[in-house]
């Protein structure tokens, strides 16, 4: 958070008026006690029930002492309370909130379903009932109102931290096997703070409010001690003969309270104005040498990435259904293969299946899923994070994201050379400047001590990137890379995945909506269309050799420099079925100018067209007798 931006903040009227109000509160609690005990505990039978004077601003109490001294005197324990009711509350809160992160998901839906339950049942007649078991007194008071404060705080804790759960820098550090409990500490916690913080500043003038409520209905602070709430109490018997004895504690409650809210307020503002390498490339490594990952075994085409069959089934409103089935991938060393398709083609699912991170309730399922020639199916667990780990690195749409914002570039790099690597804190570091070095960012040391948001949007991504370098990568799998960048800065990323991928053998696979950013570094084209593989491609022949029309229709959506710029751009009419309700035959029919009555009753299989060449189509562009080699569209 920029700190002029914080100084405009606390300049602001409501900065102003919240700090002006703070300071007036912490002081009275501090020197209330100090400076007015005295003159609160002194008896006066001569001023009982006494109006307000000038010597007594708001009148006396039933034994005569001084109701203005002992509003002061009391704000202290007032305040203490309050405090501690939030801060056990908000505690328990987080711990509750947290456990469906930390345990399985049977326990975690458990205490989710407990949660509900509790949150629907009123808070203050919750502390009520609370408060008889614990008995009168301050203690009970308190612990009373920090459970029933408890369970909103839970439920806040849960909201936020899913969410965070399902980001992307939680998937990679999933990926790379880091703990469940030191994700939760360093990628959940570190990331809800703020609207706990928040929530927690604004409690505490509720928590005053109850704790001040509690003292008088005589659940509370007992005599001889006394809060605003006991003060209230014994004034409002006489409201009517000797107002100020009630008025006092009332006004001193209501101006604490509405201080909290005010300082809540201000949080927000201040808080929400801040959100709005050769990977083993050899000659940047400094430090000690670092290990290299296990030889692994080489299937016999040796692809870095096999899959067969991959079929990736969802939970439906009436049953499940696949947005991926039979989809086939094979990439080699060094090789860039691009995944296209329109939005809910499954290309996105394919990736994080072919990573292994399909998660419950999105069951994943394939013949064949191997990295580095090692079945992931049948290794165990620990091996299998291991290996993908080490093996694999992920690159996702929105550079912010990908990065916890909690945490400085460079530490969270370094945590990756830590969990694998067993790197020291140092070298880990050493290795991180090495790797942001790697992707071009300049001055790299000083970068690396900054935080993602101090980082452009480019400058992000190419962070990201490096972080995935991290470990020595055989496979990079980059969905949407470039979609939140703008032209210039996408380039550079495009060229940043391709010299890696020449420099250092890794193969990449490139999800994307965008066939012009496919096309500009890939070497092969799997087009992806319904939830299945409809074409693949050598790059070279998309421009005029393509063989399934809903390829071709993506190809002539690209604009280019003889595009006619006064008429639309060509786009394919109609949308993409959902994969819930797939038409019978060919999913592309209804869009298809080449449907005829079989597309619209059979499936076509995808067939080899040619050498890499395959399509599932009853009507190819190409004849499959010509091959790709003077390939002339068929009628
Ligand atoms: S099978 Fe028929 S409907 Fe489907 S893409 Fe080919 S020609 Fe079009």
């Amino acid at each position: 958070m920029n700190r002029g931006r914080i100084l405009h903040h606390l300049r602001s009227p409501l900065g102003i008026v919240t700090i002006l109000l703070l300071v007036v509160l912490v002081a009275t609690a501090i020197a209330g006690p100090l400076f007015f005990s005295d003159r609160a505990r002194e008896i006066s039978v001569d001023a009982l029930q006494s109006g307000a004077s000038s010597e007594h601003p708001f009148g006396t109490d039933a034994l005569g002492r001084d109701v203005f001294a002992r509003t002061l005197v009391a704000t202290r324990l007032s305040l203490v309370l309050a405090l501690l009711v939030v801060g056990i509350g908000v505690a328990a809160g987080v711990l509750v909130g947290t456990v469906p992160v930390v345990l399985g998901r049977r326990a975690g839906r458990a205490v989710v379903a407990g949660l509900n339950l509790m949150v629907a049942f009123p808070g203050l007649l919750l502390a009520l009932f609370l408060a008889m078991i614990f008995g009168v007194g301050a203690r009970g008071a308190v612990l009373s109102m920090a459970i029933g404060l408890a369970p909103s705080f839970a439920r806040l804790t849960h909201t936020t931290a899913s969410s965070i759960a399902g980001a992307d820098y939680v998937s990679a550090a999933r990926m790379l096997g880091v703990s469940r409990w030191r994700i939760l500490t360093r990628h959940v916690i570190p990331n809800i703070s703020e609207p706990l913080v928040v929530n927690a500043t604004s409690q505490i003038g509720t928590a005053l409010l109850s704790i001040s409520a509690l003292s008088y209905l005589g659940f509370g602070v007992q005599p001889p001690a006394y809060d605003w709430g006991r003060m209230l109490a014994d004034g409002l018997p006489a409201i009517y003969t000797n107002p100020g004895a009630a008025l006092a504690p009332s006004i001193a409650t209501v101006l604490a309270g509405l201080t909290f809210v005010l300082a809540g307020e201000l949080l927000t503002q201040i808080l929400g104005d801040g959100h709005h390498g050769h990977l083993a490339l050899p000659r940047v490594t400094s430090g000690r040498e670092e290990r290299p990952a296990a030889e692994p075994e080489r299937t016999a085409d040796e692809s870095v990435l096999r899959v067969e069959r991959l079929t990736v089934t969802v939970p439906g409103e009436g049953a499940p259904f696949s947005p991926v089935v039979d989809v086939d991938l094979h990439i080699r060393p060094g090789e860039i293969v691009g995944v296209v398709g329109e939005s809910g083609s499954g290309k996105s699912l394919t990736a994080m299946a072919a990573a292994h991170l399909t998660s419950f309730p999105n069951l994943a399922d394939a013949e064949v899923h191997e990295l580095r020639g090692q079945d992931l199916r049948a290794m165990r667990p620990r091996d299998r994070e291991r290996l993908l780990g080490t093996s694999l690195a992920l690159v996702f749409q929105d550079p912010m994201s990908s990065l916890n914002p909690s945490l400085r570039v460079g530490r969270q790099l370094a945590e990756v050379a830590e969990t694998h690597d067993g790197a020291s804190r140092r070298e880990a570091l050493e290795r991180a400047v090495d790797r942001l070095r790697a992707v071009l960012i300049t001055a790299p040391e000083d970068r690396a001590r900054q935080y993602p948001m101090e980082f452009s949007g480019g400058m992000r991504q190419r962070a990201s990137i490096a972080m995935g370098l991290m470990a020595q990568p055989a496979l990079i799998i980059a969905d949407e890379p470039t979609t939140a960048l703008d032209v210039t800065v996408q380039k550079e990323v495009l060229g940043l995945l391709q010299r890696i991928s020449r420099e250092a053998g890794a193969a990449v696979l490139l999800i994307s909506h965008d066939m012009a950013v496919v096309s500009e570094i890939a070497s092969r084209v799997v087009v992806m269309y319904a939830g299945r593989v409809v074409e693949e491609l050598p790059v070279g022949a998309l421009a005029a050799e393509a063989a399934h029309p809903y390829t071709s229709a993506l190809v002539a959506s690209i604009p280019d420099m003889s595009t006619d710029r006064s008429v639309p751009l060509a786009n394919i009419p109609g949308r993409p079925p959902h994969a819930s309700a797939l038409p019978p035959g060919c999913a592309f029919a209804p869009r298809c100018p080449r449907a005829s009555e079989r597309c619209t009753e059979e499936r076509p299989e995808l067939v080899e067209l040619a050498a890499h060449r395959s399509a599932a189509c009853w009507h190819p562009l190409v004849d499959a007798s010509m091959g790709s080699a003077g390939a002339e569209r068929a009628v």
